[in-house]
């Protein structure tokens, strides 16, 4: 499985002399042979990731805040296989975020697929299941599975982690047993999460936190807040490597 981030920033895009670090969330997994392709999320950093997507592509998308589907529209001529979701209403929500006069055109004629509750989706080679877990206007936590090689990734954006109780952590421990590399929010620093209650997010000791419950055998920050530096992101991605083994 390969996994390539299109872009790790959170809520608005911004101008960075890296596009995926200035991009909002998109990341594009394939399966090792390169035969099935799942994009997960379609933020700016479509734009990103446009060379490397065939026809045939899944589009698989956590909630519906607009920093995750601005790169929707460029999806258009891609062939994508569909579009999968946990939200029986995703078909009307998009075709109220892009018709009239807010968007020219329909953003997408691919087929809106319902992810069942409990019941992973095959894409060709890769299995897609989801999580719901804490974040205004719902939110699921995204996880391909590649059975061939055993190797398995779980997109936790848009997390409160400190709004579970322990049970809902304890269920999205069991979620995200032991994959591979775990993709989680780190938008706030810890000292900036008491005064952002509510917000829907998450920072990189949730994320270590979660790791570790999880027993993620790696761990990587996104959904960057659009006022983080450079340096804070390095930063941030420097407390994650001690989960990393
Ligand atoms: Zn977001
Ligand atoms: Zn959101």
């Amino acid at each position: 499985m390969k996994t390539t981030p299109g872009g790790l920033r959170g809520s608005f895009p911004v101008p960075t002399t890296d596009p995926v670090s200035g991009a909002t969330i998109s990341l594009l997994v394939e399966s090792a042979d390169g035969s099935s392709q799942i994009l997960l999320d379609a933020g700016t950093g479509v734009l990103n990731l446009l060379p490397r997507l065939r026809p045939g592509a899944l589009l698989a998308l956590t909630h519906f805040h607009l920093d995750h589907l601005l790169g929707l529209p460029l999806l258009a001529p891609c062939g994508l296989s569909g579009i999968l979701s946990a939200r029986p209403d995703a078909a009307s929500i998009l075709s109220r975020v892009y018709s009239p006069p807010v968007w020219p055109v329909p953003a997408t004629t691919a087929p809106f697929v319902l992810a069942a509750p409990g019941t992973p989706h095959v894409h060709g080679a890769l299995t897609v299941a989801f999580h719901p877990i804490a974040h205004p206007d719902g939110c699921h936590a995204i996880r391909i599975d590649e059975p061939a090689t055993g190797e398995s990734l779980v997109l936790a954006t848009d997390i409160e982690w400190t709004l579970m109780d322990a049970a809902g952590r304890a269920a999205f421990a069991d979620f995200a047993h032991g994959a591979g590399d775990l993709w989680f929010d780190c938008h706030f620093l810890p000292a900036e999460l008491p005064a952002h209650h509510g917000w829907g997010h998450s920072s990189w000791r949730d994320a270590l936190d979660a790791a570790r419950l999880s027993a993620a055998r790696r761990v990587h920050p996104l959904h960057f807040s659009p006022s983080a530096t450079p340096s804070r992101a390095a930063s941030i991605t420097r407390r994650l490597r001690p989960a990393r083994r």
